[in-house]
């Protein structure tokens, strides 16, 4: 079932979206050789905490901490680790949510540590726009295939490929929502985008194959040929004005 949501419930989810935003640039800002990934997890912990609201991924399914944080050819759900030190040319991809007065933000960056490869910038960058063409197509009338096939028509020419096992999804009281929004599909197809609607649109995006599987931990996803992957997420409200960014500071 997708809960639509009104006005004064989308305001809530504004304020959800901005503190989830704020995190996430607070970690950003953080990404340099030699932090590690669970001192970047407390600082987004710490940020979200001190605004008043809860870090909706600690616990989520047993997750252990505030933050995914997935670096190089870890795709999504890295488990923090105080251990894990960041190396420059690194690209580090935090997916960082919060839950403020009962609504979820959730979103997603992929950064880079100190000086990173032309091919790894190209990655991110492509990765980047794709999920804001993806934004685009997200307007009452359009359907859910719309999306994805905007996101898997730029980056599939470049030279990369989507991710399948994992897709983007309703947000609200719940994280993860009806419908499922894929990063990829056929324009025209699939349900009808309403306004109301609050989905997460976050790209996946590998520089080779689009395979991937799951480390012992359970958790961390990794890309099977060992190549860099990347994350871009914004929760986005469709209106009757057309797309609106929720996770915005
Ligand atoms: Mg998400």
């Amino acid at each position: 079932m997708i809960v639509l949501k009104n006005e004064h419930q989308l305001e809530k989810m504004r304020d959800a979206g901005r503190i989830s935003q704020l995190a996430l640039l607070e970690g950003g800002k953080h990404v340099e050789p030699g932090i590690t990934t669970g001192e970047l997890d407390h600082i987004m912990h710490k940020f979200i905490v001190k605004a008043g609201a809860v870090p909706s991924f600690l616990g989520y399914g047993g997750f252990p901490a505030t933050a995914c944080i997935s670096v190089n050819n870890e795709v999504i759900h890295g488990i923090p680790d105080k251990k894990h030190k960041i190396q420059a040319g690194d690209i580090v991809s935090i997916d960082v949510g919060a839950i403020y007065e009962g609504f979820n933000g959730d979103n997603a960056w992929t950064f880079p540590a100190g000086e990173v490869s032309d091919e790894a910038k190209a990655l991110m960058d492509a990765t980047r726009d794709s999920l804001f063409e993806g934004i685009k197509m997200a307007i009452p009338g359009n359907r859910i295939g719309d999306i994805g096939h905007a996101v898997q028509s730029y980056v599939e020419p470049r030279g990369y490929s989507v991710v399948r096992n994992y897709v983007g999804h309703g947000v609200g009281e719940d994280m993860h929502e009806q419908p499922d929004v894929p990063n990829y599909g056929r324009g025209g197809h699939g349900i009808r985008l309403v306004p109301g609607m609050v989905i997460a649109i976050e790209p996946m995006i590998n520089q080779g194959g689009e395979a991937v599987h799951s480390l012992s931990n359970g958790w961390t996803v990794i890309t099977d040929d060992g190549k860099l992957s990347a994350h871009f997420e914004h929760t986005i409200a469709i209106t009757a004005d057309g797309p609106v960014i929720l996770t915005a500071p």
